[in-house]
């Protein structure tokens, strides 16, 4: 899917808005969240545009987010104490950004169900 002059992500990827990178892969790049909901919040997104999780139609694009963040979460060492990854999708889901990423939180304990 072409880039998206109007997203958010999209901008970060080529650089136009600043963003605390912790990780970059050929297809992927992970940064800190602006607003950090654990003390640990990075958020995996893939260079290329696409909306939203139901968009996706090649598996490495999920596989490639999820590898990165498990190993970000080795990185930030948090593997062990444990992380949780999230894709939220369309309004009830609670996705506000529409290019797929995946967050990936650590550094306290989360509760289940989620809010
Ligand atoms: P969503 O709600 O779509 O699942 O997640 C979007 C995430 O992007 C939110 O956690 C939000 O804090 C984060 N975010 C929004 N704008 C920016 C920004 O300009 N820079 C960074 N680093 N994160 C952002
Ligand atoms: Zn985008």
């Amino acid at each position: 899917m072409a880039d998206d002059p109007n997203c958010l992500f999209c901008r970060i990827v080529h650089g136009e808005i600043p963003a605390k990178v912790v990780a970059q892969t050929p297809e992927c790049i992970a940064f800190r969240d602006i607003d950090p909901r654990a003390p640990t919040h990075v958020v995996i997104i893939p260079r290329d545009h696409i909306p939203t999780l139901s968009d996706v139609r090649d598996p490495l694009v999920v596989g490639r987010m999820t590898m990165l963040a498990a190993e970000i979460a080795k990185s930030e060492g948090i593997a062990d104490s444990g992380y949780r990854t999230v894709i939220n999708t369309n309004a009830d889901g609670g996705q506000t950004v529409f290019h797929v990423h995946m967050h990936l939180l650590g550094g306290r304990h989360f509760t289940w169900p989620p809010g």
